[in-house]
């Protein structure tokens, strides 16, 4: 085994020793009791001992992480401290003879019932209890403790995938590529290397098997994972990863035909870090953290002070809001119904509205009255929006609000294959490339099984966004991107060609799709889009393009 495949989904190239991600702590065994002869005071004793290893170590880690990390960690250790949680679990070990990790896991199955039960704030400190059940189990039973594992050196980090809390406690300093088993081109650690600009690759079935220390070439773009690399090939890596990277602020192609370079912007903090990478202005601003662990609607007045920040950060640029877009992977109690039986075809998106159409009404008046206390040039758009009716109602409500320019993400097939009558309506098209793949494929955007179908290479995919920028054309109306096909610097020079007038991403990729497309002309485009897009194949489809872009090798991409 010198070489193993996945799917690439975060571009570049590093070289270093394979850390492994814990495994999963398993539920300890129901059966299984103190020995008979055990001192169960003496047993008992230890989970209070392991309780305070746990809570020093999360202390250390909490000291020298940073933001969102520092946050997970310093709640956890708070959580590991609370001794509610061993007393009950030393009572089942005195009273009933139970196994230390048993009665540590049945104890915190009760915490965390009636945490549960008590709603709000305290229902999400459920999920600390069970980090800090792990933990204590680890501990109790001499395995690694669960998280990323902490190391005073770089490493690559291979994992079977990642779930959002580790990702949280992730050091970019310290990981230099992530690797996983399972995951797809849209799962939580493909959408977290983007952000982070760190190469991933998924779907990499046998990368489980590469020892500990393992020295690795991880390729973002190929999907690769080379074992023990030579020194030469190390060396180039090292030497690309050293060159100056940044965006001047100016999207075009060799031959100068303007492609605005705009960000995926999910909260203030993010807009203040897409100003800083000299994004041409917000693509995508997702709306939805303003809306997530609330058990109600934030007030007008709330949402007003969240889009005015945002709004602040571009002044004189475009900013694209995107209404709240919940259900399916993002299910909101006072909105959407968690027991839809397929809940990505269900009330989500738009959809919403019908049920709940107050919540919409005030989302535009808060938008409206923010883009007044700000310059930017705010335009609007739905999401999941499947026909021309829709559009038009939403259009509607728009003005209704005073909000001038409206448009729909084309998310749907349906909607991207009567792109005319849609866009006779709506005033612009964003293309929403991951539903869009997930709705063409019929294949869910989270499961990595489905990885190689998931793939907006899929020529199914280009069709669709060949067939909504040839429905815009008569109506003049601009075609953008903003899902994550559009940091892919190869990708975006096909979907240019394609017809696309501007490409939404995250920050990070803002740099290198700059510079591939500065080094391609208009009618290269042109060409590897039809070349794509008519491919038999996803796969011969991205190969006949990176074999025509030499400028992805000298960039390490
Ligand atoms: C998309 O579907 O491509 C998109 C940008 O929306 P989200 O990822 O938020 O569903
Ligand atoms: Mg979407």
């Amino acid at each position: 085994m010198t070489e193993i495949s996945g799917v690439g989904v975060s571009p570049g190239r590093t070289v270093g020793p394979v850390v492994r991600m814990p495994d999963p702590v398993p539920e300890p065994s129901a059966e299984a009791g103190l020995p008979g002869e055990s001192d169960r005071d003496e047993a008992a004793a230890r989970i209070g001992k392991a309780a305070e290893e746990v809570r020093a170590d999360l202390d250390r880690r909490a000291a020298k992480a940073e933001g969102d990390g520092k946050a997970v960690l310093e709640a956890t250790a708070l959580m590991a401290a609370d001794p509610t949680l061993v007393k009950s679990a030393a009572k089942r070990v005195t009273g009933q003879g139970a196994a230390p990790e048993r009665a540590v896991w049945d104890a915190a199955a009760e915490v965390a019932a009636m945490l549960e039960s008590l709603g709000g704030y305290m229902a999400e400190r459920a999920r600390d209890v069970a980090d800090v059940r792990d933990r204590l189990v680890a501990e109790l039973t001499g395995r690694p403790a669960p998280g990323v594992p902490t190391r005073d050196e770089p490493f690559v980090l291979v994992a079977h995938d990642l779930a959002p809390a580790d990702t949280a406690t992730l050091d970019p300093a310290l990981v230099l590529a992530l690797v996983t088993a399972e995951g797809g081109p849209t799962s939580h650690t493909a959408i977290l290397a983007r952000a982070l600009g760190l190469p991933a690759v998924v779907a990499a079935t046998g990368v489980l098997d590469i020892d500990e220390g393992t020295t690795v070439l991880v390729d973002g773009a190929a999907g690769t994972i080379l074992l023990d690399p030579s020194a030469e090939q190390v060396e180039k890596v090292k030497a690309i990863a050293a060159r100056e990277h940044t965006f001047d602020g100016r999207g075009r192609t060799a031959d100068g035909r303007e492609v605005l370079l705009l960000a995926n912007v999910g909260d203030p903090k993010g807009a203040a870090a897409a100003a800083a990478a000299g994004a041409q202005g917000v693509g995508l601003f997702r709306t939805e953290f303003c809306f997530l662990d609330r058990s109600e609607a934030p007030s007008i007045d709330e949402q007003v002070e969240s889009y005015r920040t945002v709004l602040q950060a571009f002044p004189g640029k475009k900013v694209v809001v995107r209404t709240l877009d919940a259900g399916a992977d993002k299910p909101l109690p006072f909105l959407t119904n968690t027991d839809e039986a397929n809940p990505a075809l269900g009330v989500r998106g738009i959809r919403t509205s019908g049920r709940s159409p107050q919540v919409l009404e005030d989302q535009l008046e808060a938008i409206a009255r923010a883009a007044q206390q700000a310059e930017a040039d705010v335009w609007v758009m739905a999401p999941m929006i499947a026909t021309t009716d829709e559009a038009e109602a939403f259009v509607e409500r728009c003005a209704a609000h005073g909000l001038g320019t409206a448009g729909v993400m084309v998310e749907v097939p349906s909607a991207a294959l009567c792109a005319d009558s849609v866009l006779a309506a709506a005033h612009f098209a964003s293309i929403g490339t991951n539903d869009l793949t997930q709705y063409a494929l019929a294949a869910d955007r989270l499961m990595g099984e489905l990885a190689t179908l998931n793939d907006p290479w899929q020529p199914g995919v280009l069709r669709l966004v060949r067939a909504t920028c040839d429905g815009a054309a008569p109506h003049s109306r601009p075609v953008g991107v903003c899902g994550e096909a559009a940091a892919d610097p190869a990708l975006a020079c096909v979907l240019v060609g394609l017809g696309v007038s501007s490409l939404s991403m995250t920050p990070r990729a803002l740099a290198d799709v700059a510079e591939v497309l500065a080094a391609t002309p208009y009618d290269t485009c042109i060409r590897l889009a039809a070349a794509a897009a008519d491919a038999r194949t996803a796969a011969e489809g991205r190969a006949a393009v990176r074999a025509e872009l030499p400028v992805l090798e000298e960039l390490g991409l």
